[in-house]
């Protein structure tokens, strides 16, 4: 059996409706917010850019504004990923984005959903890694504020990731929290080749000592940033429906990540934002091969690859035994 493992969840993009819709109604009394909340927090035709898709994310945080209400959502994000047959998920937050829109500390945010995501867990038995985003927009010396949080709560934490507008401050000015962070024993993920192209995916790498990408999709542009990938055995962290969504890829036939496996890149198929993108992880297997066209081997060896490139051991004992280190390169195209 090849597990079913999500490696890019974000549980800002994983909120419940219901939690929503609840919570609006306890704090603002608006009947007419609340009906049109539920079009508000999903994806739908006026996206059309990363931009309006993250627009989506920031007003649905915004209604959760009880430490309270971030423990549920740790909680709902594990039982929903166990619902849909996960074996292993690592759900990634950003405290400091969380605490911003929410009015909350961003410790009081770290400690409330451990505590629900690690209460859900044990309930279902469903093994959880956790990611903290440091919040790329605020810049280099926030990124060591925000770092120090994520130090303070060494514990809860398997590895770091970097977040935003990739367009925007460049990878270099993250360098040194980064290598904090990997000295800390954390691993390294970072948003990259989403929004912006090869070079960036490429710094994620060299100056900040990513060993996933998430997306990643636009390495695809470079052929000799794609050979760098496999050698350095590199994994995009790859979410379809998200990717078309926000424009980063045409298309599901087109998507870019046919370029890849016909590379060897190393690909985990992703969830990226479940609730504004209104998919879940067997819907993108299903997505990946009814509409990409992928063949069901080569998404067995998508799935074995997810769990090799797990940041947990829970995660990685999933790997079936005979997971090859790098990708079959004749997938079809
Ligand atoms: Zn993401």
């Amino acid at each position: 059996m090849t597990p079913m493992i999500d490696l890019h969840r974000h549980l800002e993009g994983a909120l419940r409706p219901s939690q929503l819709v609840e919570a609006l109604a306890r704090d603002r009394h608006d009947p007419e917010a609340i009906r049109r909340l539920r079009d508000d927090v999903a994806a739908d035709e006026t996206v059309d850019s990363l931009v309006s898709y993250l627009r989506r994310i920031d007003h649905a945080t915004a209604l959760l504004t009880r430490a309270e209400d971030w423990e549920r959502a740790g909680a709902h994000a594990v039982e929903d990923a166990y619902d849909d047959g996960l074996d292993y998920v690592e759900l990634r937050l950003s405290p400091w984005f969380v605490a911003r829109q929410a009015g909350l500390h961003p410790r009081a945010v770290v400690d409330a959903v451990a505590e629900g995501v690690a209460a859900a867990s044990a309930r279902t038995g469903l093994p959880v890694g956790l990611i903290a985003i440091v919040v790329r927009d605020l810049g280099p010396a926030s990124a060591e504020q925000q770092l120090g949080t994520v130090l303070e709560t060494r514990d809860v934490w398997c590895a770091v990731d970097l977040a935003g507008d990739e367009a925007g401050v460049p990878c270099v000015e993250f360098a040194p929290t980064f290598a904090r962070a990997r000295d800390a024993g954390l691993h390294v993920t970072v948003h990259a080749g989403e929004a912006a192209g090869p070079r960036s995916v490429a710094d994620a790498v060299d100056l900040l000592g990513a060993e996933r990408v998430g997306h990643g999709v636009r390495a695809a542009e470079d052929p000799r940033l794609l050979d760098r990938l496999r050698e350095r055995d590199v994994t995009l962290e790859v979410a379809l429906t998200s990717n078309v969504q926000t424009r980063a890829a045409t298309g599901f036939r087109t998507h870019q990540v046919h370029d890849l496996l016909a590379a060897g890149v190393p690909v985990a198929l992703s969830t990226d934002n479940p609730t504004p993108s209104r998919t879940r992880l067997s819907e993108e297997y299903r997505r990946a091969e009814r509409e990409a066209g992928l063949a069901p081997e080569v998404l067995q060896r998508v799935a074995a690859q997810a769990a090799r490139a797990a940041f947990t051991p829970a995660g990685r004992s999933l790997a079936p035994a005979d997971a090859s280190s790098a990708q079959d390169p004749a997938a079809p195209a």
